[in-house]
């Protein structure tokens, strides 16, 4: 199946520049949904993946209909102030100043088997952020998968040494 028939390219948002890719057509197309998500299962399957871990808010549509379909646990990645329990948190760099995601304490046991979920690879500084939480919780970190990754931002070089799967590039 071609998924890229089912991303639409916005030129010029959310500010010019920027050509946006939003997936929510695929999202929208039960076969291609599924399809997505199968490649992703498929992946994590072959890794052995005890649970999904996923940044707000894409990561969870990716990660979601995954963890459902491995019979495993879905951890949400959130940004401060959402998770209302212990969490641990962590500080990363956007283009202009920084952010900081969360996640719950208790929310990965050491030593389990992490697959982390996002829909887009640009930068990388989000999935690099999310992997020092499942870190620090000591998760192992035996795969990332996203629907696309921006080849000319060279994030996958923040992801070196991690086993990386993109089903689009772009
Ligand atoms: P980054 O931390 O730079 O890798 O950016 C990752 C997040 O920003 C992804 O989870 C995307 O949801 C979003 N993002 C960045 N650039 C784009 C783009 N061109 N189109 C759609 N989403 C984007």
């Amino acid at each position: 199946m071609d998924l890229k028939q089912h991303v639409a390219i916005v030129d010029g948002w959310p500010k010019p520049g920027i050509k946006f890719k939003d997936i929510t057509p695929l999202m929208n197309d039960g076969e291609a949904y599924r399809y997505a998500t199968d490649k992703i299962v498929e992946y994590a399957r072959e890794r052995e993946i005890d649970l999904i871990v996923g940044p707000e808010a894409r990561g969870f549509i990716i990660g979601c209909p995954v963890a459902y379909s491995l019979g495993v646990g879905f951890a949400p990645v959130r940004k401060e102030g959402k998770l209302p329990r212990e969490t641990v948190k962590v500080e990363y760099g956007l283009e202009y100043g920084t952010d900081i995601l969360t996640i719950h304490k208790d929310a990965i046991k050491p030593g389990q088997r992490v697959l982390i979920t996002d829909d887009l690879l640009a930068t990388g500084g989000t999935i690099e952020a999310t992997i020092k939480l499942v870190e620090e919780l000591g998760g192992v970190v035996a795969g990332i998968a996203f629907l696309i990754e921006l080849t000319y931002l060279d994030g996958k070089t923040k992801l070196d040494g991690y086993d990386v799967l993109t089903l689009m590039q772009y």
